[in-house]
């Protein structure tokens, strides 16, 4: 279906997981792509961001579990002190990273997309400027073309970086060394998890919040739980309400903490290493918006939910934007979604994206998970469609695969709309918490109800009766009505 007049069907500028997904799917449905990289192939995702964190993750998570002697003894277990080595740790992190890596770039060649690379830049309407690394310049044209051009950490002014002593996620992920005593700024899931990391490796962590409370973006029933296990039973002093205002890298690394409301110094503090986890900003400088008029909202691109760029809320025709630069969900399956329903329009089948149902996940030992609404955001929507709100917990302590795990701290919340059942929403926190959601996502992604799900049959003894359970006690608030 290639179109005589253009060098591509469609040109994709970033290699990450969005562009992957979008880039894949027009070639598999036979359109001539290009995929535009000026770093390394994946993205944030593969090199910097959920496979090396997770393989982090899953190593320093087995030696929490070995080094837990009171656990392992409720087994009747004795093992001996726990050794680790953390070069091989890392090793393990990067060989995953070089593995997925190849593995990705190998699919898009052989699905036939055409990989540039160099940085690439809008040049008006269906052109795309790209220059390699020897700085040698062209423009290439494509009927369509999607910008995904990912995000980075961001570093809050007052901060310094040296990439050793003071770093973000982007270094963190090397394991390069194991301070004694690191300061983690911000209490996000990419500082959580990294506590999670650096806890089970026996460093001592001091979390900086700036906002109110601890874990500020979590339900705050989940995040009560979690910090109790995964803050407070661990080797972490968590601060809220407190801004890091002026961080030196060097040995020691200085850090002021200000009062977030006075600005007043509060305490100095002298710690081994700063990890800065203060969220992502999106890369989009230097793609040349001007030249098709196209106005960011602080760097982030607008859409609609067919994935194309807004000018004062009009689309630009041929121009799409997916994954973490238009600031939606900043996940990688969400990008990689939104690159799939960007083809998919481009294929002329109209798709939009369900933001409500994407899940999202805490790789901490136990997991945290959520997908749809908040709480808060639902008693809204209650408050404005005139229905009455159901709100269920289902504990992992009444759950047998839990108890038989020893690990029966968990808590299932599950939100849902009293007149029809509709699920709304669920938050977890427990053992393997970011697979359960899945089951919670699909049924809103199908605006099930709770009425249908409760009576699906759940395997025993499994983790997922918490889910089963959820929906059962929901069934009971609405029974007696004229729609059970
Ligand atoms: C530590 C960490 C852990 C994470 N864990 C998870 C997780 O467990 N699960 C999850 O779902 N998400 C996780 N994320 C988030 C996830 O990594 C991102 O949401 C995802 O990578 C976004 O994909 P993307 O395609 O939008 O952008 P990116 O992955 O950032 O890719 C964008 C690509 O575009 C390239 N690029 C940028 N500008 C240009 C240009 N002008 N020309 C050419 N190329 C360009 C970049 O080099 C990059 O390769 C994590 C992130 C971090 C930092």
């Amino acid at each position: 279906m290639s179109e005589a007049n253009f060098d591509f069907d469609l040109i994709v500028i970033g290699a990450g997981y969005g562009g992957f997904d979008a880039a894949k799917h027009a070639a598999d449905h036979g359109m001539k792509v290009a995929i535009v990289e000026s770093r390394e192939m994946g993205g944030t995702c593969v090199n910097r961001g959920c496979v090396p964190s997770k393989a982090l993750l899953a190593a320093s998570g087995k030696v929490r579990e070995l080094a837990d002697s009171a656990h392992l003894a409720g087994f009747g277990i004795h093992a001996s002190p726990v050794r680790f080595e953390r070069q091989k740790i890392a090793d393990h992190a990067n060989q995953l990273v070089a593995t997925i890596r190849s593995n990705l770039t190998k699919t898009l060649e052989r699905a036939g997309v055409k990989i540039l690379r160099g940085i690439g830049r809008l040049e008006g309407a269906q052109r795309v400027g790209l220059r390699d690394k020897n700085g040698v310049d062209r423009v290439l044209s494509a009927k369509d073309v999607i910008i995904a051009t990912g995000s980075d950490p961001f570093v809050p002014p007052g901060i310094e970086t040296d990439g050793r002593t003071v770093f973000t996620s982007d270094e963190a992920i090397n394991l390069e060394w194991l301070p004694r005593w690191i300061a983690i700024i911000g209490s996000g899931y990419i500082g959580l998890e990294f506590a999670d990391v650096y806890t089970a490796l026996g460093c001592e962590v001091t979390m900086v919040e700036a906002l109110e409370r601890v874990m500020p973006t979590f339900d705050p029933d989940i995040s009560k739980l979690a910090i109790r296990n995964l803050i407070d039973g661990r080797d972490i002093d968590a601060r809220a309400g407190l801004l890091a205002g002026k961080v030196s890298p060097g040995c020691p690394v200085k850090i002021d903490l200000l009062d977030v409301k006075s600005r007043e110094l509060v305490e100095e503090l002298e710690v081994d290493a700063v990890l800065v986890a203060t969220g992502r900003v999106p890369s989009s400088k230097g793609l040349n918006l001007e030249s098709v008029g196209v106005i960011t909202n602080r760097g982030f691109l607008p859409i609609d939910d067919s994935m194309r760029v807004l000018i004062d809320g009009e689309p630009v025709p041929h121009l799409w934007a997916v994954g973490d630069v238009t600031g939606k969900l900043m996940l990688a399956h969400t990008a990689a979604a939104q690159g799939t329903v960007a083809v998919e329009n481009i294929l002329g089948k109209e798709r939009l994206i369900d933001y409500r149902s994407i899940p999202a996940a805490t790789f901490t030992h136990p997991e945290i998970s959520s997908v749809g609404l908040t709480e808060a955001d639902a008693k809204e929507l209650a408050i404005k469609e005139g229905f009455d709100l159901g709100i269920v917990r289902s504990y992992f302590k009444a759950n047998s695969k839990a108890l038989a795990e020893l690990e029966s701290d968990g808590l299932m919340k599950l939100l849902f709309r009293k007149d029809n059942g509709e699920v709304l929403g669920a938050h977890i926190y427990g053992l393997h918490a970011a697979d359960l959601i899945q089951e919670v996502a699909n049924a809103v992604s199908r605006r099930q109800t709770v009425i249908d799900l409760a009576y699906e049959v759940h395997t025993h003894p499994t983790l997922s009766e918490v889910v089963e359970m959820s929906y059962k006690l929901a069934i009971n608030q609405i029974k007696n009505t004229s729609l059970n």
